[in-house]
């Protein structure tokens, strides 16, 4: 039987792109939203930590297991920034355009070699809310502002990441090889391999 868990996200696409990502483990995702749990406070000083502490809330809200992710843009030459602030780069609120708007415009005059970035994501299962074993799975995906944006595909920073090995914005990939190579995709497959190894 397929085991519930709920997944601590508001984002239907986020569900949607997980379902995918995870099909054939036996699980069965449900959105937090759908059961009336709304956000946690996203208090951590890092991605794991902000993982764990939705994927907590959600579990001790609906008494399932949790599922949650946390992921972000890291530019070298900004010192690492937007970092976890990555959402609200350019103030709460703030569209994809505003954050791209201002990350072009805090690089202006950065020649391209020094416009190296990581995005990273970071995924949590937790059986209960206070699983002390909890399941962590991080990818990165390492490539390079652009100087404008490119592409049509994807969503918040896609048109502006470049991926150096296709060359391409990763506004400019199709799902699928996104889903691949991403960081969201790198922490998947490290989560379906911690899974294969049974979760007692
Ligand atoms: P969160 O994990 O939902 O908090 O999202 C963090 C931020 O990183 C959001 O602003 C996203 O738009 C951005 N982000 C995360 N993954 C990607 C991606 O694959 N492409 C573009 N932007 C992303």
């Amino acid at each position: 039987m397929a085991t519930r868990v709920v997944v601590a996200t508001g984002n239907p696409g986020k569900l949607a792109e997980l379902e995918d990502l995870l099909d054939g483990l036996g699980l069965d995702l449900v959105a937090q939203g759908a059961l009336g749990i709304g956000d946690a406070d996203e208090t951590g000083t890092s991605y794991v930590e902000n993982a764990l502490i939705k994927a907590r809330h959600a579990a001790r809200a609906s008494g399932l297991p949790a599922l949650a992710d946390d992921s972000g843009l890291a530019v070298a030459a900004l010192g690492g920034a937007p970092g976890l602030h990555t959402a609200r780069y350019a103030g709460p609120g703030a569209s994809a355009a505003d954050n791209i708007g201002k990350l072009l415009a805090a690089l202006d005059g950065v020649p391209d070699r020094q416009r190296g970035a990581c995005f990273h994501a970071c995924l949590v299962l937790v059986r209960a809310a206070d699983d002390p074993l909890p399941i962590i799975a991080q990818g990165r995906w390492n490539g390079r502002i652009l100087q404008a944006p490119r592409g049509r595909g994807g969503f918040g920073y896609d048109p502006v990441f470049l991926d150096e090995e296709s060359g391409l914005a990763a506004a400019e990939l199709d799902e699928r090889t996104k889903n691949r190579i991403s960081h969201r995709g790198r922490a998947v497959a490290a989560l379906r391999e911690a899974l294969a190894q049974g979760w007692p």
